[in-house]
């Protein structure tokens, strides 16, 4: 099967992804999506960072491009423009207006601190995992956001799966159903490629089968990602199939998310 949406593209103004807006979208066209959403890292206006996300005073421009090219390739693409961001309470109200800036924002809470501080991937401890559950439990109640994306990113770089990854899969999948979010299986992660973990398997870091195979016992939506950091991204069938393959047994339910 395949996926004729993809929701999670970024574009170069976030500083650590390559290639025009408009090239993203030959891409799409290419591969043949019939809608594809831009959700480009969320600027924050306290926190300027050019390595992880857009600055605040580029929102209009990154906007205004991706309205411009909705319009100039309406009849070969639906395209969206969105936002992925973190949620942090406090900055509740700052992001209801960037909300209200977009069509959709999805959920990628890749700090512990807004300041773009304590990532969490790269090896992190059961206390930060617990810490990370926390905060994704937190945004999915905000309301905010159309899905979550890679809810395993906090795999990346593990190399064991612990009881606070089991617990986390429990519960982001509990708040999931209960809030009837969908969660993202990200190709970014497959495109890594398997990693040997300590008990000598190999496994994709995100999408992570232990993870999933616990995120399946409840009766969550999925939904696929590229999380495409440049335009050929979208072009690589390799890491989709191999994602699709790696989680088929689970028979989980993907869902067409509409914007
Ligand atoms: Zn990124
Ligand atoms: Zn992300």
């Amino acid at each position: 099967m395949k996926q004729l949406f993809n929701l999670h593209t970024h574009t170069s103004r976030c500083g650590h992804a390559s290639g025009s807006d408009e090239e993203y979208v030959l891409a799409a066209i290419k591969a043949g999506y019939k809608v594809l959403g831009f959700s480009d890292h969320c600027p924050y206006m306290e926190y300027p960072n050019k390595r992880v996300h857009m600055d605040w005073d580029e929102l209009e421009d990154y906007i205004s491009s991706i309205n411009a090219l909705k319009e100039k390739y309406k009849d070969q693409i639906e395209i969206h423009v969105g936002l992925e961001s973190e949620y942090f309470p406090q900055f509740h109200e700052e992001k209801e207006y960037l909300r209200s800036k977009v069509e959709y924002m999805i959920f990628g809470q890749h700090f512990l601190l807004p300041e773009c501080k304590h990532s969490y991937f790269g090896n992190v401890s059961d206390a930060e995992i617990n810490a990370y559950v926390d905060q994704v439990l937190t945004g999915l109640d905000s309301g905010l956001f159309t899905y979550l994306c890679h809810p395993d990113v906090f795999m990346n770089s593990q190399t064991v799966f612990t009881e606070a990854c089991y617990n986390a899969a429990h519960k982001i999948a509990q708040k999931a159903v209960e809030t009837d979010t969908p969660v993202e299986i990200n190709i970014r992660g497959a495109q890594k490629g398997k990693k040997e973990f300590r008990d000598g398997s190999f496994q994709f870091w995100y999408p992570n089968k232990q993870f999933w195979k616990i995120m399946a016992e409840y009766p969550i939506k999925c939904v696929v990602g590229v999380d495409a950091h440049a335009p050929e991204d979208l072009l690589d069938k390799e890491a989709l199939e191999a994602a699709y393959e790696e989680l088929s047994d689970l028979n989980l339910n993907y869902v067409k998310v509409i914007v």
